[in-house]
């Protein structure tokens, strides 16, 4: 039997190129035989998860053998408080990224068209391109720009058309910690037939400290078609859990829900979720961390002579100035595991996640090393 199952699978799927995540510590250390590793891969807080997350986790392991609430009501109930919004309103995913892939499933067919633009998180295309429907990605900001690699939204609604259903904006966006100013988001929401929905993707929103920075939940009830998405993965440091969800409108909610697997959350993700919405203290100590190591990172990069896009993440987009592989690959030498981003079109860079204090001493003296003539 000679059989290429590749031409059995849906057309969008045949030409999927799968998700490149940040490489695992256990896989280093094989690979190059190092230790006391150090993982700035994957935006991840490193901080680690919250003492009241790790507590609930504890309480909840022996109910373990049951199914978890497959409706979250306790979570819903604690995030339609946080947000001010119905229970109703509001979508749990295994991570934003089951909620991202729910709305291209449910909305998305091979007529429709999805915006997104260039460097933008990769699971837009993915979702997208899964369900079969047309991608239109529109021009990053140049950069000339005083926000470059960012998102032009003047791009992206240049390429609406009838048959755009989906939206997608990241805000900050991953990997260049760039991000959207309320006014121009705003409008650009207002410019968007209301048959068109808007993902506004704030995985990093805890992070965000600038005046102008929308908590675009509250405008939920204002636009029907916008959908605002969240995660436990990044700031609350829950990423090994997969928690994430969305809020929308009620009746885009309901539609969501038909697609979502029922116990798409897991029982520990419900519970550590929950006790890490309470977690003030974790999650303004991790910022307050993000915020003083992140300008630890982007000055050494100046002294180093490598440019790096302006970030209000918690991860550095850095031109190495050359090719980017040879570099990464001469960190992980010094267990040091960065992201290349040669998948997003950057060959040239890698994204660094902001570490502690520790870890991004480290990151900068292991680049000194990698950098140095005959380094
Ligand atoms: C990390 C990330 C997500 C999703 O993370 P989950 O772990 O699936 O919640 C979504 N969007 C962006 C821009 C990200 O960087």
């Amino acid at each position: 039997m000679v059989q290429r199952f590749v031409e059995l699978a849906a057309p969008g799927v045949r030409g999927l190129h799968p998700y490149q995540p940040g490489k695992p510590i256990s896989e280093l250390e094989c690979e190059y035989g190092v230790s006391n590793i150090i993982k700035l891969a994957s935006n991840e807080n490193p901080l680690g998860p919250g003492p009241r997350a790790l507590r609930a986790i504890g309480e909840a392991l022996p109910g373990l053998a049951l199914y978890p609430d497959g409706s979250g009501f306790d979570l819903k109930r604690a995030l339609a408080e946080r947000h001010d919004v119905a229970p109703e309103a509001i979508t749990l995913g295994n991570g934003s990224n089951d909620v991202l892939v729910l709305i291209a499933e449910a909305f998305l067919t091979p007529e429709h068209e999805a915006i997104y633009s260039q460097y933008s998180f990769a699971v837009y295309a993915l979702a997208v391109q899964a369900v079969g429907a047309r991608a239109r990605v529109s021009e990053a900001l140049g950069l000339d720009s005083p926000d470059p690699y960012g998102h032009d939204l003047a791009a992206m609604k240049g390429l609406l058309s009838k048959r755009t259903r989906v939206v997608f904006v990241a805000n900050p966006n991953n990997p260049t910690g760039t991000w959207v100013p309320a006014g121009e988001l705003r409008s650009l929401i207002e410019s968007v037939p209301e048959e068109t929905l808007v993902v506004v993707d704030e995985a990093y929103f805890d992070y965000v400290d600038e005046p102008d920075y929308p908590d675009t939940t509250q405008w939920v009830r204002d636009y029907p078609h916008l959908i605002v998405t969240r995660t436990f993965s990044k700031a609350f440091g829950l990423a090994g859990l997969r928690a994430g969800y969305s809020i929308s409108h009620p009746e885009v909610a309901d539609v969501l829900n038909r697609v979502r697997q029922p116990f798409n959350m897991n029982a520990l993700a419900l519970v550590a979720a929950e006790a890490a919405l309470g977690d003030h203290e974790h999650i303004s100590e991790s910022c307050r961390i993000n915020a003083e190591q992140g300008e630890f990172l982007a000055q050494a990069c100046e002294e180093l002579g490598l440019g790096y896009v302006p970030s209000v993440g918690n991860f550095l987009l850095v031109d190495m100035g050359r090719e980017a592989l040879p570099v990464y690959e001469a960190l992980l030498r010094q267990a040091v595991i960065v992201r290349p981003v040669g998948n997003y079109g950057l060959p040239n860079h890698l994204r660094m996640t902001i570490g502690t204090p520790d870890g991004t001493r480290r990151l900068i003296s292991a680049l000194g090393q990698v950098l140095a003539p005959g380094g």
